[in-house]
């Protein structure tokens, strides 16, 4: 099973990523928890490029082929092989965060990220997208509070919203694939609400 976890900036994506590992460890399910950009070395360092803060601004279709870059590389080290051994693989974003980001928040083409995306991944899609959604007025909040907004404290709300708003569109346009959860809600119910999604991928 290939499960990616998404959402915006303050969502409890690191809190709920660490729920989801320990209920696999719990049942015993063999695991690889991954994450993008990044998960190899090579892939953690084009991470550091794109997240580091410098004086020449990054033009989104450099940045959305970096994200590509790290990603036919985390492919083909990591996630490709632990799939084949039969093993989960949990990744804490994935394609869906480049339409959201790259797509909605940078505005870019939608069908220039699709193309890469058939290049790069050929027909593998994760099997389920866990998306955390909330409004970016209270994730914002959130981030700034556990200072993980850092490169893009200065970024407008419209921006936020336009990454929330293109995940909402991606899960709706394929809502079998998609699991899209308030996570305005408390802890327990988002979590609950995680452990049924997750109980549905053993079953399948
Ligand atoms: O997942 P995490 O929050 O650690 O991601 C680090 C940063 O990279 C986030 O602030 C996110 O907004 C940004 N990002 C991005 N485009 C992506 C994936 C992540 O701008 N495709």
């Amino acid at each position: 099973r290939f499960i990616a976890l998404e959402g915006g900036e303050g969502v409890g994506k690191s809190t709920n990523l660490r729920f989801v590992t320990d209920w696999l460890e719990a049942r015993g399910i063999p695991y690889v928890q991954t994450r993008e950009p990044g998960g190899t070395p090579l892939a953690e360092e084009l991470r550091e490029l794109l997240l580091r803060k410098r004086e020449e601004a990054v033009d989104p279709t450099a940045e959305l082929l970096m994200i590509f870059a790290a990603r036919a590389q985390h492919l083909a080290r990591v996630i490709e092989p632990a799939l084949a051994r039969g093993e989960w693989v949990i990744c804490d974003r994935f394609t869906d965060a480049t339409y959201a980001y790259q797509g909605g928040g940078r505005e870019l083409d939608r069908a220039l990220i699709a193309q890469l995306e058939q290049t790069v991944q050929g027909d593998l899609r994760p099997d389920r997208v866990l998306l955390l959604d909330l409004d970016p007025d209270a994730g914002l909040q959130r981030a700034a509070s556990t200072g993980a907004a850092d490169r893009f404290e200065s970024e407008q709300l419209a921006f936020f919203q336009r990454v929330r708003a293109a995940y909402l569109q991606r899960a709706g346009s394929a809502p079998e694939r998609y699991a899209v959860i308030d996570a305005g809600r408390p802890l327990e119910e988002v979590q609950r609400r995680l452990g049924s999604e997750l109980e549905k991928q053993i079953s399948r």
